[in-house]
Parts: structure tokens; C-alpha cells; sequence
């Protein structure tokens, strides 16, 4: 059971009417103080991050006064993250974008337009870009953080009515690796496990995940494990999660897939093999067998810099006869050979049979509270539920489920991110619309892309915040509704479909991203496609229809208020499944989404990073998550005075003690990092949580990624934010 200090709620300007306390002690994990009993109580799934916590919002006269977390729902039973208990706040912030704004120039001030005006200048510029550079120069950048039925419309609108081809996530910032992954490894985009795995497990391996910051309700179901289990960690940086592990594996940064391999070799050499479950379900065991043997057991401590015994140790640890599970998160999936580490990892749990029985599975973590339904459903990479866009057959099946023409769905799927960015630079997309992501804050390599968006003809953000990096630089700023002023679905990292619900009135003039959708449907004269779409539950009713026979089917859902009754529904429910089972894991049965059912062995030699320290910038720069308060790009949780309270309000700069002394660093010291890219100022954290040579710059600050260098991994696409070469300056 988590704990939190005294907490003072905000005023909310125009739903608030009085300040309450939170007192230890008498309020919290679904308790409420009589002497502030609400009227009514609502239910809605967390906006922030994958692990999809329940929130009980209390409401009186109608209005949201407090937060507590649900007390019966199977995901967070009861707990709840301080980013929860401040879910309300955001939304009352001063820099809400409550009306639509535009500029004339991008040297103007913003100035108040009315919705039509907005929706006829969206059209027209978008229309006279298309008119004179083609349909492509047209693209949009979206988000894992709108409900999944907005991500559909977007992707339909912008495809199917606008004759868009190029749109991408910022999914692909954090999960494009694990979709690579498993869709090469298992034949479908699967993350295999359920959140009980995390109790039932005898030892849990996290690679490049720190969940004690990151996903903090997952840790406290691990905390809930009653086998005594063996917690290994392999991160370079001594993390709070690895703080708390029985082993802790610090090995050299980006010397993960060596590691893996190293691991395997002594699993073959040593027969801990489920020779049964290989010769069942996996192809390719015997070639990646042949290929671990130069990888001796010598051969990794010398890449990893770690002694034979530990490595030994992992080994011994997870060979068969235990239960085993493997998590991973952004430690693996932004790095530059990220889809073979993945795909190691998936190797290790193949090797030992240690999938689709409880406490097992090579499991990936995701991050954004719907990063999983855009994986499945945003129309951008796929094509709606999983689909192949260059698939006649599956183009075929989408038009039937959605009512579209066929000849209007692209044959092709989108280009990633970073091609839509390089698309800019050489002149081929000419405007852009960006939704409820912030990537002249978030994008690797930020000073390239700050300058990329000057030589757009046109750029849309739609966003709540009027404030954002990204919004600075924009034409057009249409104002989204937040969570909690809409409804819709999210999916989470273990497949469960949970319901965000409307608690509070929509902002100012601000609109739920996906009437504002609609709204530029009717303007771009393609309305009539989307009659059937009228409503995000409509939407849903269309998304099943689209998901039938798939691995993600979901027809056995039958409305929202059956997610409602059964504290979400994990996919797949068939039609024939009458009542949903509350905890799945997939490949019971053995049975991967391959043809012939097989999961895949997949590996690659390792390769060196694209830029390691030398003379000039001589330390290794990691990032990460800053601490449990802090989410992504920071517009909404800075919003939250009890947020900003719970992390340091300056950045700072982890180093170790041995570097800050031959630096002549001391404490909290202000600091220059450098890159040949940028650099940031931060203040000096002399720990020994970095190794000697590598120093931590929480992801969150502004600056930072003036700092990274943009490589990519080959598979995903997926940005290298982990490891760059820096110095550092008094
Ligand atoms: Fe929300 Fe994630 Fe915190 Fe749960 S752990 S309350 S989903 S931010």
C-alpha cells in the first residue's frame, strides 16, 4: 500500500469552490473523509501511463472535488500513483487552449478565431498544400494518449477522407521495438502476459525497465508476489528498482544483446533447455544455437564488463523448472540494435518454455495510457485492427467492417516518424498536424527539428495546452479536450480495454479530439463517409467489426457498459466467449500468430553504438524517467503544485563521485552538459547510482534532447535516446 504526505488539492477555477485536505490516516485508497463525503462517485481509466489504474472521481453539484483509486478493479487494486491522485488538476491549468488560435505569421501572437473559421483554415491551407505538391506532402504526427475510438477517426479521416498516406505515433518514440518484436518473433503485435503474472513469478528479470519510477502500481504488484522471488535487474544505472532487486546487473550501457546472447550460450552448453516445448512451438532453435557459440561466457564479461560469476549466476537463475518472467521497457526499445534485444530476450523465454503458464513471458511494458490501442487501431502503421495496408484481402475486410470504399484505403502503410521529419527536410511533406504529442520537446536531435518545423508551409497542433513547446511554432492551434472531458477507451500493457468516462465539462471552447475530427470531416466535404461514425462508442461498435478473426478480436465486448461491469476486458474476447475471464495470458496453448504457429527464433551479431565518448566529449550520457511524479514532457504534471513538489525543480545531473572529483565538481554545483549537438545546464548529483564514465539526465527538462544523437534501431524505427557522447563544463 502506497503512502503519501498531506496533500493540498488545487482551487479548481470554475469546478473547484473550496480547497480540501487530504489527511494520513483518513483518506486514501478508496476511503473518503465523512466530513467531505462527495454527491456522486465516477469511474474512468488513469490518462497518464500503460498500467491502466482505475480512479474513483468524487463529484458534488456535479463537479470533481477529489481522486482516489478503485479499490475492486483487477489492475491496481486500489493503489494508486501520485500522477492518479492528481489526475483532476491538469485540467484547470491557466495555459488550457480554450478557444481555437492562429497566427499570420509565425512571428505573430495567437490570435481567437471561432470553430468555423479554424475548421475553414485547416481546410483550406491543407487542401492548397495538397493542391500543389500532391496528397502526400500532407502528414500527422499523433499520440498513444487520446482514446482509442479518436485515434480511429483520426486515422480514418486523415487516410480515408483527406488522401493522407504519411501519419505516424509518438508510440514510435517509446514502443515501435516491442511491435517489431513480437510481430517478427510471435506473427502479431502480442504482449503475452497479465498483471498477475508479476505475483506468480519465482524470478523476475527486468531489462532496461525501472518500474519503481516508471510504472510504480506494476512494482507494487511485484511487492504483492508471496513466492520469494528472485528480482534481477539489468540496467547500467543502479535505479530505485535495481536499488531494490536480489541482483542487480550493471552492465556496460548498450551491451544488452551481448549480455543475452552470453546468457543463452550457457543455457545451451549447460542442456537448461525445454526440449519439449522447442520442438512444439519455435522454428529456428538449431541455427541460433549454432550462432551463441562464439559467444562464450569469457567473450561477454570482456563486452559487458561484468565477471563470469554474475553472468553465470542469470543464467543459472532462469533455467527451466522455475517460473520466469522477462520485462522490458525503454532501456531496450530506444536503442540502436533495440529489435534484436527484444528479440533476445523473447529467445531466452522460448529456450525455457517459460510462456503462457503463470508467472512467465518475455513481456513488454509499454508506456503511454494507450499507446497499446494506438499499436492496434490509429490506421497508421497498421491498418485498423492489425491490418496490412498492402493486404488486398485485409483492405477488403476493413471496408466491409468500416462502410469506407475500398479504392480510398491506402495500399501502402505510413512512413515512421523520422521519415516524416526527414520528409520536411528534403521538401516532401509540406504540412503538418500534430496531435496531443510535443515533439519540439520530445524528439531526439530537438534543434533539428525545431528548425525542420520553420520550413513547413503549414503546421496544425491540437492540443489542451495553448503552451506547449510545439504549439509555439504552430499556424493553427485547435483546443483539445482533455482526459476527464470525454469518453472513450484505453488499452493497457496487459490487453485490458478499460473506459474513460467524462467527469468534467469539456474546457472553455475546447472539444474532445474526436468532434473536432468530426467537425473537420464535414469542412473537408468527406462528412457522408463517416455517418456511422457518430459517436466513440459507434466508433467502437466499427473497431470490433474490424478486429474480427484477428488475434486482437474483440467482438465479444459488447458494449462499454460491459467493460464497466467486469473492471475491463482484456483482448481477445470472442463473440463466443459469453463473459469475460478477468486475467488472460496468451499462448496457453502453445500457439503463436506465425502460419504455422510457431514462434520464431531471430538474432543478429551485435553493433557497436553510433557514437561512444572520445578526447572531446569523454562521458556517456543516459536518460530516463526522473521520478514517479513527472510524465513525458512535463504539460501536465508541472501543472500540479503537489507534482512539482515531488521531484527536485532543477535538473540535475547524475555523476559519479570518482568523475566529479577529477572534474572538481561539488554538490548541486551548476554544470554545462555538452553534446556536438546542443547543451543543457544542470545542477551536480554526486552518486554512485552511474558508473564511473557515464553520467543521468532526466528525460523530462526541456533541453535534453538538444543533447541526444538521432540513430535509430534498422526494425522499428524506434529513436536511440539512451547513449550519447557528452561533457561536461562548471
Ligand atoms: Fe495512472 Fe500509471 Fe499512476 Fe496508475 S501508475 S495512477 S495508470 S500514472
Amino acid at each position: 500500500m502506497m503512502k503519501f504526505p498531506t496533500l493540498a488539492f488545487r482551487e479548481w477555477t470554475g469546478f473547484f469552490t473550496k480547497e480540501l485536505v487530504r489527511e494520513p490516516g483518513r483518506f486514501g485508497l478508496g476511503q473518503i473523509p465523512t466530513s467531505h463525503a462527495p454527491d456522486t462517485i465516477a469511474h474512468a481509466v488513469c490518462g497518464f501511463c500503460s498500467t491502466g489504474c482505475n480512479l474513483k472521481i468524487h463529484l458534488r453539484n456535479g463537479k470533481p472535488v477529489n481522486v482516489s483509486a478503485d479499490t475492486d478493479y483487477p489492475v491496481n487494486l486500489g493503489m494508486a500513483c501520485p500522477k492518479g491522485w492528481e489526475a483532476v488538476t491538469p485540467l484547470a491549468a491557466p495555459d488550457r487552449a480554450l478557444f481555437p488560435l492562429v497566427r499570420k505569421s509565425r512571428c505573430d501572437e495567437a490570435t481567437r478565431i471561432t470553430w468555423d473559421e479554424a475548421a475553414n483554415i485547416f481546410c483550406d491551407r491543407l487542401k492548397d498544400v495538397q493542391a500543389r505538391h500532391g496528397a502526400e506532402a500532407v502528414a500527422f504526427i499523433s499520440t498513444g494518449q487520446i482514446c482509442t475510438e479518436e485515434m480511429a477517426m483520426l486515422g480514418a479521416f486523415a487516410k480515408f477522407g483527406m488522401g493522407v498516406i504519411h501519419g505516424d505515433g509518438n508510440t514510435r518514440q517509446c514502443m515501435a521495438t516491442s511491435v517489431a518484436a513480437y510481430k517478427q518473433s510471435f506473427g502479431f503485435d502480442a504482449p503475452p502476459f497479465t498483471y498477475a503474472d508479476f505475483e506468480e513469478s519465482d524470478v523476475l528479470v527486468f531489462v532496461g525497465a525501472n518500474p519503481c519510477i516508471a510504472h510504480p502500481i506494476m512494482w507494487q504488484r511485484v511487492l504483492r508476489n508471496q513466492r520469494n522471488p528472485e528480482i534481477i535487474v539489468i540496467d547500467p544505472r543502479k535505479t530505485e528498482t535495481a536499488m531494490a532487486a536480489t541482483l542487480h546487473i550493471p552492465l556496460a550501457p548498450k551491451s544488452d544483446l551481448a549480455l543475452l546472447y552470453g546468457v543463452a550460450h550457457i543455457l545451451v552448453k549447460n542442456d537448461w533447455l525445454d526440449h519439449e516445448f522447442l520442438k512444439a512451438n519455435a522454428n529456428g532453435f538449431d541455427e541460433f544455437a549454432d550462432f551463441l557459440q562464439p559467444y562464450t561466457i569469457e567473450r561477454t564479461a570482456e563486452a559487458t564488463v561484468l565477471s563470469e560469476n554474475v553472468i553465470q549466476q542469470i543464467a543459472a537463475a532462469i533455467k527451466v523448472g522455475k517460473r520466469v518472467s522477462f520485462w522490458w521497457t525503454m532501456g531496450v526499445n530506444q536503442g540502436h540494435e533495440a529489435t534484436r534485444t527484444a528479440q533476445a530476450i523473447i529467445n531466452l523465454a522460448l529456450m525455457g518454455g517459460h510462456i503462457g503458464k503463470p508467472g512467465t513471458g518475455a513481456n513488454s511494458i509499454t508506456g503511454q495510457c494507450n499507446a497499446m490501442g494506438s499499436r492496434l487501431f490509429s490506421n497508421t502503421t497498421n491498418l485498423l485492427g492489425g491490418h496490412d495496408f498492402t493486404n488486398s484481402v485485409h483492405r477488403e475486410k476493413v471496408a466491409r467492417a468500416t462502410g469506407i470504399p475500398v479504392e480510398r484505403i491506402p495500399d501502402r502503410p505510413s512512413w515512421a516518424y523520422d521519415q516524416i521529419i526527414d520528409g520536411i527536410d528534403t521538401g516532401k511533406i509540406k504540412g503538418l498536424w500534430i496531435i496531443a504529442t510535443n515533439p519540439a520537446h520530445s524528439w531526439i536531435h530537438q534543434g533539428r527539428l525545431k528548425n525542420l518545423l520553420g520550413k513547413l508551409e503549414f503546421l496544425v497542433v491540437q492540443d489542451m495546452y495553448h503552451s506547449t513547446e510545439t504549439a509555439q511554432h504552430a499556424d493553427l492551434i485547435l483546443p483539445a479536450s482533455g482526459w476527464g472531458e470525454k469518453e472513450g477507451t484505453f488499452i493497457n500493457s496487459e490487453r485490458r480495454i478499460g473506459l474513460v468516462r467524462p467527469i468534467a465539462k469539456p474546457a472553455g471552447e475546447s472539444k474532445p479530439d474526436f468532434f473536432i475530427f468530426k467537425l473537420l470531416a464535414e469542412k473537408w466535404g468527406c462528412g457522408n463517409l463517416f455517418q456511422a461514425w457518430s459517436s466513440p462508442e459507434a466508433v467502437f461498435q466499427i473497431l470490433k467489426r474490424c478486429s474480427a478473426g484477428q488475434p486482437c478480436d474483440i467482438t465479444g465486448i459488447r458494449d462499454f457498459e460491459m467493460m464497466e461491469e467486469n473492471g475491463g476486458v482484456q483482448w481477445p474476447c470472442l463473440e463466443s466467449l459469453k463473459i469475460p475471464i478477468q486475467e488472460r495470458r496468451l499462448f496457453v496453448d502453445g500457439k503463436f500468430y506465425t502460419k504455422d504457429h510457431r514462434a520464431i527464433f531471430l538474432f543478429d551479431s551485435p553493433q557497436p553504438m553510433a557514437e561512444t565518448p572520445d578526447g572531446d566529449y569523454p562521458l556517456l550520457l543516459l536518460t530516463g524517467r526522473g521520478s514517479s511524479a513527472q510524465w513525458h514532457t512535463e504539460t501536465r504534471t508541472s501543472k500540479s503544485a503537489i507534482l512539482r513538489k515531488l521531484h527536485p525543480a532543477d535538473l540535475w545531473l547524475e555523476i559519479h563521485p570518482h568523475d566529479a572529483k577529477f572534474l572538481g565538481i561539488s554538490p548541486s554545483d551548476w554544470l554545462q552538459v555538452q553534446s556536438r549537438r546542443g547543451q543543457v545546464t544542470a545542477r551536480a548529483r554526486i552518486s554512485a547510482t552511474t558508473q564511473p564514465g557515464q553520467v543521468f539526465l532526466p528525460m523530462h527538462h526541456r533541453d535534453v534532447n538538444t543533447l541526444t544523437h538521432a540513430t535509430f534501431d534498422p526494425h522499428s524505427r524506434q529513436p536511440s535516446y539512451k547513449a550519447c557522447a557528452v561533457r561536461v563544463v562548471k
